[in-house]
């Protein structure tokens, strides 16, 4: 990997999560006496451009918030991307009234992104907690701050919170986001359409490494978007087989909606030629905004 992709996010441009971490530790630990404002924010109902518009319509919402966020926050700021749709913001040597004027800007400003004729407006559920009055390491401020902003989320998105102490006695509440989770699981995540084009709506990150590509994207650069085309030919027709085995027996109905997932194998050539072999545990499910689609967890065997 080259120094750049060490540091930085593809995609947006922004500090990766690594590189965050690292500046902000090596911030607070050179200024202790300043005063800053850690900010976390997530876009709401992100999912949505991906699902309705396609992927490239979530990377340009993602390209445009980031854009906006450097405006707006970006004067003597660190500014990562979290991962996923989420952002983290270091806004050093100010006091809070600042930082809080910054962010309400930033919260009130348009955002929309324009692509092909089509304007797509979005929102931010923003969180943010202030050094040193409530914690000192970093750490510990960005989880205040992502508690913050999930406390936007629960009442109703598009908001901004500032972190209060009696948060954190919701212990129920995990600490880890959903990008987090899908990153954190044993396999990859993908959904694709119930049709014979099998076309991709989802692919966690994990599923481009199995054929040892670093991001989704070059993935379907280069192999496209269909997931039985992913597979070596021998598998397709088969997989396509017990597909539409499920689709039957969903559609038929056993009156209770309960779901029967199915399993499959099949294999793939990754970017050395070689063979890896892989599982599938699936289920049919009917979204309005796809249709009938598969959703499915596969892992290496
Ligand atoms: P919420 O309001 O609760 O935040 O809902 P949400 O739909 O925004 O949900 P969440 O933040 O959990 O979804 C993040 C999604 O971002 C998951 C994944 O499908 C998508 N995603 C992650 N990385 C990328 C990327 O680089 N490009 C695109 N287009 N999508 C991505
Ligand atoms: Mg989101």
């Amino acid at each position: 990997m080259s120094y750049w992709s060490f540091q930085y996010d593809g995609l947006t441009e922004l500090y990766n999560r690594n590189a965050l971490d690292i500046y902000a530790q090596e911030y607070f630990k050179n200024n202790p006496d300043d005063k800053a404002t850690i900010v976390f924010i997530d876009i709401d109902y992100f999912k949505n451009f991906n699902d309705a518009h396609g992927h490239h319509i979530g990377d340009a919402v993602l390209k445009s918030a980031a854009r906006e966020i450097e405006h707006y926050l970006g004067r003597n700021s660190l500014i990562g991307r979290n991962g996923g749709d989420e952002f983290l913001i270091v806004l050093k040597n100010r006091d809070n009234e600042a930082a809080e004027a910054e962010i309400k800007r930033l919260y009130e400003s348009p955002h929309k992104v324009s692509c092909n004729g089509n304007d797509y407006k979005y929102s931010y559920s923003i969180g943010y907690v202030t050094y040193p009055d409530q914690g000192i390491l970093y750490h510990d401020l960005a989880r205040k701050a992502n508690r913050a902003m999930y406390q936007v989320k629960l009442n109703g998105r598009d908001g901004i919170i500032r972190f209060e102490p009696d948060m954190m006695e919701q212990r129920e509440i995990p600490f880890l986001s959903f990008q987090d989770v899908i990153d954190f699981l044993p396999g990859a995540s993908i959904v694709f359409s119930a049709d014979e084009k099998s076309n991709m709506i989802y692919a966690s990150e994990t599923f481009a490494s199995f054929f040892g590509y670093t991001s989704l994207d070059s993935l379907w650069r280069h192999r496209g978007r269909e997931f039985f085309g992913l597979m070596e030919v021998e598998y397709r027709e088969k997989v396509w087989e017990s597909v539409k085995r499920a689709k039957r027996f969903a559609n038929a109905g056993n009156g209770k909606g309960d779901k029967m997932p199915f399993a499959f194998e099949f294999e793939i050539t990754d970017e050395d030629g070689e063979r890896i072999r892989l599982r599938s545990i699936a289920d049919i499910r009917n979204s309005l905004m796809t249709g009938e689609i598969v959703t499915s967890f596969v892992f290496r065997i």
